[in-house]
Formats: structure tokens, sequence, C-alpha cells
């Protein structure tokens, strides 16, 4: 039993709900309360409540005692504001019933419209409208809760309405009469019966009860939890339902339906922005199944309801400050608002919403800022089509969400699922996208639709996914059977080649090259915002100069891990890399290091140059040294020659290096302990090449970061060595280079010893994807499948290696900063794991006092606003 209140009721002058009440009546019912109480003209009804829903579920699938009675009071009362009766057989009340979660979910969950219609309220319906609306909307209903409710096909229901124009040799629904509309209700009666073995239930109560339990039980369907997995939704926050009165859209040809948003959500652009249809139900419009009219065009054909509408779009902005995603529709001239929503936008339109919104005077610059999912601002970074380059021009379709997409052709969900999972780059060609397609979109590099407008499921869900789209490209024939398309003329087959620009809605064939963005525009001011905000730096790991380049691009203040060993693969030096490993003395190693010093200094010159001025952490030789043995027979040759031994000898060298658990083994500065000259030459590189650059006047600050370390011992012994080399090198080259020496911290020993290893380490920059995997005991390269499952099951609500378990891992963070401060309050403290680029992660290292996070060059900006939100939540706090 919920003890709270059940229902919120919503009625001009009796509004129980308000816009904050989204956990508890959903976002829709919230809003409906909310622009009630605003004035605007909304059919009444009620909400049930999501802790009734939840509620539910604890109960095994029962009402919770009582809603019963509490759902009469209320359709009662509605009654009342209406003056209509429920099952009456003069002014029938008839109503919608829908779902709606704290957050939108678009199409995943029920809805059953038109509900309170039988034999009897039918007749009385046509008599004040007329028979053939009545009896459409009659057999709607049978069909929808047949199939929602009651789980019989659609489409054995579209079979009989085939059968039925057949037989009277017509094509279109438009071109069915009241009689016949009639005759098919009796027969989807019939077929409801036979498929289930119940009678249709006739009771309007009966309908209604049966339509909240199907609303209720859809928060469960797979494609809901699909939808909430993705986009990490708790499953137990439940769905609340709302009751409210029906207006008809297709009532005749001044009726009509649409949606629309405030803004542009493609580009941001202040214009409104939106799509209708005339004579239709608000499913037909987000269905796809026709096209309909730009909003602007209403202008002409209803100019009353349009200024209206351009009047409620202006006091939904200032009221609610944000760009809403608005349903309406038209009956019989008049204009009902059915829904509000924060509308669904690409990062492009986030970005120059919030900007623009500030210089309107609606936001000030911190809730801008606040305004934009960190998540979302990769996509602005991603390339678009270069327009140097001659494009071979398809079709053009609606540029329905922006970027560039290039990849093969497949027809179908499953298979773009399947096909990017072998590691293919897919595009997803549809006729239009339904809602059980959502995993294979979100696995496709972007989505082609023949039909449907920009408010079209796949233009909704693409533009909330950050995915390129473009969407009724009505040139496009698809043969599903043959798995081929054909374009004036042209065919392509699945697996084929074409290019989506989502900006424009061209479609190109063949893959066509792609260009860098730029950090520009709006973009570029809502960053030097954040900048103005965060106290936190960012920095980015990378290990080449390009990507120290592009990093830079966007705001990097420095490298804050750069792996050596990747310099260790390149051509020319995996063989001497090789060779220092299979070598049997400290002076065959020390013949293979001389041979890679050149390539090191050269790469560490690169790198160090391109972040003239920056810091840059240069770790030392990290992972198993099974990552650089020879394994096959062709390269143990190649080895053994190069080293003048048998091929036996190198085979049996490889073999007594195997180990069983390599990365618990030999590896990170265990290797410099065995080893030390291959530190000493790595230091010897990094100082060699800073000389050179401080001799040509260019700033330089490396810091030397020494990994894996658990006792402060290990450290001492390494940061002697790797002094003494900088000592020497400096003195030889008659300069001074400011550097310093610190080591990662990823061994949770080394966490809780902290403040032991802060005695020698000048820095510590937390190695969490190490540190994940030894306080978790999972493998980071095993650990994929059972996470799936651990993740399904609900043991895990999200996947620690990509954001930081503060719990457990962030706890050693934790307990790391505040012991090794306490030896050394100006230690430097960073993180250069997968977690310095999430934005939960970036927050929870503002509040641990980190100096800086480091990630990769494209989640650098991803880092700036996470860095400046956290700032902003913080002060909120204090
Ligand atoms: C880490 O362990 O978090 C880290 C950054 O090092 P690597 O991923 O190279 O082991
Ligand atoms: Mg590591």
């Amino acid at each position: 039993m919920t003890t709270r209140k059940s229902i919120y009721f919503f009625a001009r002058g009796q509004t129980e709900g308000r816009a904050d009440m989204k956990n508890l009546l959903g976002g829709k019912g919230a809003n409906l309360a909310e622009m009630t109480s605003l004035g605007i003209p909304v059919p009444p009804g009620f909400t049930i409540t999501t802790e009734v829903c939840t509620a539910y579920y604890a109960n095994g699938g029962r009402w919770p005692e009582g809603l019963d009675e509490e759902v009469r009071a209320a359709i009662r009362r509605l009654e009342e504001v209406t003056g209509r009766g429920f099952g009456k057989t003069e002014k029938p009340l008839l109503l919608a019933v829908r779902s709606g979660a704290r957050v939108s979910m678009p199409g995943m969950m029920d809805t059953i419209l038109n509900l309170g219609l039988n034999d009897e309220t039918v007749e009385a319906l046509a008599k004040e409208a007329n028979p053939r609306f009545a009896y459409d909307s009659y057999r709607r209903f049978v069909q929808m809760y047949g199939n929602v409710v009651l789980g019989v096909p659609s489409e054995e229901y579209e079979k009989l309405i085939d059968e039925v124009k057949a037989r009277k040799g017509v094509e279109l629904d438009t071109d069915l009469t009241a009689e016949d509309w009639k005759e098919l209700v009796q027969r989807f009666k019939q077929l409801t019966e036979e498929r289930t073995g119940k009678t249709f239930p006739t009771d309007p109560e009966e309908q209604l009860f049966g339509a909240i339990t199907a609303v209720f039980d859809s928060w469960n369907n797979p494609r809901a939890i699909r939808y909430r997995e993705l986009n990490k939704i708790p499953g137990d926050w439940g769905t609340a339902v709302n009751v409210q009165t029906m207006v008809f859209g297709n009532l005749g040809p001044t009726s009509g339906t649409g949606v629309a948003f405030t803004r542009d959500p493609a580009t941001g652009a202040n214009v409104f922005y939106g799509e209708y249809l005339m004579n239709a139900q608000g499913e037909d419009v987000v269905a796809g199944i026709r096209t309909p009219e730009p909003i602007s065009k209403l202008k002409e054909v209803n100019p009353k309801a349009y200024e209206q509408l351009e009047e409620i779009r202006k006091i939904l902005e200032h009221h609610y400050k944000d760009m809403m995603d608005i349903e309406f529709t038209i009956q019989d001239g008049e204009l009902y608002m059915l829904q509000c929503r924060s509308g669904k936008r690409t990062a492009l339109a986030a970005v120059t919403i919030a900007v623009d919104m500030v210089k309107e005077g609606l936001l000030d610059k911190e809730t801008a800022i606040m305004r934009v999912d960190p998540e979302q601002i990769e996509q602005l970074l991603h390339p678009t089509v270069d327009p140097n380059q001659e494009l071979d021009v398809l079709t053009k379709g609606l540029p329905a969400s922006p970027g560039a997409a290039v990849g093969r052709i497949v027809f179908t969900a499953d298979e773009a699922e399947e096909w990017a999972a072998r590691g293919e780059k897919v595009i997803l060609v549809r006729n239009e996208t339904s809602p059980e397609d959502i995993g294979g979109m979100d696995a496709a590099e972007g989505i082609l639709t023949a039909r449907g407008g920009m408010t079209s499921h796949a233009a909704v869900v693409a533009r909330g996914m950050g995915k390129c789209c473009v969407a009724g490209a009505g040139e496009i024939r698809i043969d599903f059977e043959k798995k081929e398309m054909t374009v004036k003329g042209r065919t392509f087959k699945e697996g084929d080649w074409i290019s989506l620009n989502g900006s424009t809605g061209e479609v190109y064939a063949g893959a066509v090259k792609l260009q860098q963005a730029e950090l520009s525009g709006a973009f570029g001011e809502l960053m030097s915002w954040a900048d103005e905000i965060r106290t936190l730096k960012v920095r980015t790991n990378a290990d080449t100069p390009r990507d120290a380049e592009t990093a830079r691009r966007f705001g990097a203040e420095g490298i804050g891990l750069c792996r050596t060993e990747h310099m260790f693969f390149g051509e020319n030096r995996i063989l001497a890399v090789r060779e220092m490993i299979l070598a049997d003395d400290e002076e065959g190693r020390r013949k293979a290091l001389a041979k890679l010093l050149p390539y090191q200094r050269d790469d560490f010159y690169a790198i160090l140059k391109t972040m003239e001025g920056l810091p840059v952490t240069i770790r030392l030789l990290d992972p198993p040294l099974h990552e650089f043995l020879p394994h096959e027979a062709a390269a143990q040759e190649e080895v053994a020659k190069e080293m003048g031994k048998s091929v036996e000898e190198i085979r049996a060298k490889v073999e007594s290096l195997k180990e069983f658990n390599p990365m618990l083994g030999h590896r990170g500065c265990r290797l410099g302990i065995t080893y030390p000259e291959i530190y000493e030459m790595q230091a010897q590189a990094i100082f060699e090449a800073a000389a050179q650059l401080a001799k040509e006047g260019i700033e330089v600050h490396p810091e030397v970061m020494i990994p894996l370390v658990g006792t402060v011992e290990e450290l001492a012994f390494l940061k002697a060595r790797v002094e003494q080399v900088a000592k020497d090198v400096m003195a030889k080259a008659g300069v001074e280079i400011p550097f310093s020496v610190g080591t990662m911290i990823e061994v949770p020993r080394a966490a809780v010893v902290a403040d032991e290893i802060a005695k020698e380490a000048e820095f510590f920059s937390f190695g969490t994807n190490d540190l994940t995997q030894m306080t978790y005991g999972f493998s980071r390269d095993d650990a994929g499948t059972f996470l799936n499952d651990y993740r399904e099951k609900g043991i895990l609500r999200f996947d620690p290696f990509q954001t930081l378990d503060q719990q457990g891992v962030g706890q050693l963070v934790q307990l790391g900063v505040e012991r090794g401060r306490k030896t050394r309050p100006d230690l430097k403290v960073g993180i250069c794991g997968e977690h310095g680029g999430d934005p939960d992660s970036v927050k929870f290292c503002h509040r641990t006092g980190l100096d800086y996070v480091s990630c990769s060059p494209y989640r650098v900006p991803v880092a700036r606003l996470a860095a400046a939100q956290a700032r902003i939540e913080e002060k909120g706090q204090s």
C-alpha cells in the first residue's frame, strides 16, 4: 500500500502537481500540471504516481490496496470538470492513457487512446461528431487495446483492414466508410477473442484498469529495459500513468496534430521548429508513416492556432528557460497542448542554445554551463565531411542529426549489431525506425531512413544518441528480401559503402573523406566560460606528437601520461627491443638499448617540443615483457639472426619468460629493478632531448614517472638512478632543466602507504585502470564477459573501468591524496586512468582535491566542462 497521495489531478484552477515533481509524477505528468497552472490549454486529467508503479511491482504485479477507489474518485472529478460521463451514452468521456517516466523514454512504453468506447458510447460519439470518425476511433481503440493490453500482434488487425480494402477495391484508409469501420470493429473484436480466449472488455472501467496495468507492465518490456541500459536509467524508478481527456486531431480537415521544438534541435537556431499533420492522431506524426508539413505552413492553414502556438512557445521558454519539445492537437480549430518537456538536442544545438540564452538574458553563464551534458560534446569534436573533394551525391533527405558517417549498408537492426560486433562500420538503412531498432541504431555509425520527418523516431533517437542521421530520403527504395536499395536507378547491396552528411541531408556513394572539427563560435565561448570557472586542470594522455597536437588544440594543459612502450613497437625498434629482452646479460642488453636510444630521444624531442611550455609526464617502461616477445617462427628467426644465436636458443628463452599472470608479473618498476639499464636509457633519452630543446630556447618541463610502485624502496632505488642520469646529461650539455620524478599510484598498497611513498615522490598520478583491476581483482583484459552479466543482474550498476567506483577504488584515491599530502603538502596529484575523461569521475577528482585529470585528446573538452560543473556544484553547496 502506498502511504502518500497516489493521484494528482490537473485541470484549470484545480491543479495539484508542479514541474519540480518529476520524480513522483514523471516528466509528462509534472509538465502537464505546470502548463495547466500557466493557463495554457491542456485537456484535464490526472497522474498516477511513479510510487504506485513501484508499489505495484513490490506487490508482485498487483495494484496497491485502495488504488481502484482513488481512480474511481478521480474519474468522477474529471466528469464534473468536463461535463461528460465515463461510459455514458450521452457526451461520453473518452480517455488517453499514457506512460511517463522521470526522464523521457520516447516510444518505449505503452499508450492507449480513445478508451471508453463500446457499442453504446460509440453511437453517442457518432451523433456528437460523425459516424465515420466515431467508428474509426473505435476500431483504433480495439486495435490498440488488443495489441498493447491483450498482446495481439498489430499486423493481424492490419491484415483485416487490407482484406476489406481489397474487397472494395480501394487503397487508402480514408476510402473506407463508417460502415466499413463498423464491420472491422466487430472483426477486430472477434480476432481478439479468438487469440486471447476472452471477451473484449466493454465496461469502460475494466478497460481503464486494464490499460493502467498495461502501462505499469510496459516499464519492464524488453525494449524499455534496453533503452534504460543504454541511457543509464535505473530500473527501480517506475513510470507514472497519465489519464487524460481525449482531444481529437482526426475530427476532420480543421483538426490536426503536431510536434514542435521552441528552437531548432539540430542547430540550436532561434526559430520555431516543428511539423504537423492535419486530420491525424498524434502517433501518426511520430511513427513517420506520413511525412508531415513544416510548422510554418500552419500559419496559412490555421493562423489563429499558429499565433497561439507562437505565444505558448514564448511563455514556455521564459518559464522553463530552456528549449522545449511540445506536442499539440487542434480539435476543430481549437488548440490543446498534450506535452512539453526539455527538448532533446544535438551537442551543437545544446551549446548554441545555452550561449544564446545567456546573451538573451534568460540564463547566467553558470547555468548555461550546467545545461550542456559533457558526455555529449565529444560529438562536436568529431570530423565532418570534407568539402574539398568530389562528392557523388546520391540523394538528399532531411538533415535530422548532424555530423558525418561513413559505413557499409545494412538493412536490419540485428544485422547492424552483428556487423558492428565484428568490427565493421555500418550505416543502418530503413524505411523508418521503430523502438525495436534501438540496439542497431546504437551500433551503427549513422542512420538513413526513406520515410519520416525531423521528429520521426529515427531523428529523435539519433539526436539523443549524438549520431548522424538523414531521414525521409524519399528517393530510396529498399528491397529487404534482396537486401538491396535503389536510388535513381542505381542499386546498392548490403555491405556496399555509403556516407551520410547529417548537417545537409546528403547521401553519398562510397566512403567520403572527413575533416577535423574546430573549437570555435558558441562552443569556443562556452569552453572559455568553463575555463574561467574551473580550478581542476586538464591534461591529456598522448604518446605521439600528433595526439599531443590534437589535445593542445582542444585545450590540454600538459601531458599527464605519455606511455613510452608504444614507441617500442615502431618499425626498426621492435627488433632491438626483443634483442634487449632476450639478451643473456647486461652487456647484451646495453648493446640493444644503445640502438633504441636515438629513436627514443627523437620521440621525446618531438613530444616535448609540441607541448612547449607545458608539463609532460613521461612514464618509463610498464607492460609485461611478453607483449614484446617474438611468438612466431619468422620473428624468432629474425631475432636469432640479429643476435647471432640459434632459433632453438631464442625459443627456449621465450618459453622461460612465459608468465601465468603477466599483468601481475614482471612489469612496471619491477622491470626497472631487474634491468636498471632500461630505465637509465629512457631517462638519458628524455634528458638529452630536453637539453637539446633548452639549448634551442624552448621551454620544457619533463616529469619522469615510475609505474606500478608498491613500496617506497622500489621508488627510491629507481629515482636515484634517474636523478643520476639527469645530473650527468645536464652537466655534459651545460644546461639546467627543471624536472621532477614521481610515481603512479596503481597498486592498492601504494595508496595505503602513500605517506611513505611521498617521501620520495614529487608527484602522484593515479593509474585507476590498474588500481580498479587490483582493487576488485577483476582482470582488465578478461572482465568484459562477466561484467556484462553483472550489469544485467544488477550486481554492478556501471562498468568500474569506465566510471570510477567512488565507494571502493575512490576511497583508495582519497586515502592516497590525504596521506601523500601529509608528508608533502605541495604534492602534485593527478589521475591518468581512463576515468580522467569520464564526467562523473572528473567531478569526483575535483572534490577529492586533485590538481589535474588526464584523458585522451577527444575527451579534453569533456573534462574541461565537467571540471567547471564540479566547481559550480561545489559553490552551490557551500
Ligand atoms: C592505469 O593503470 O590506470 C594507467 C594509466 O596505466 P596503463 O593503463 O598503461 O596500465
Ligand atoms: Mg597502469
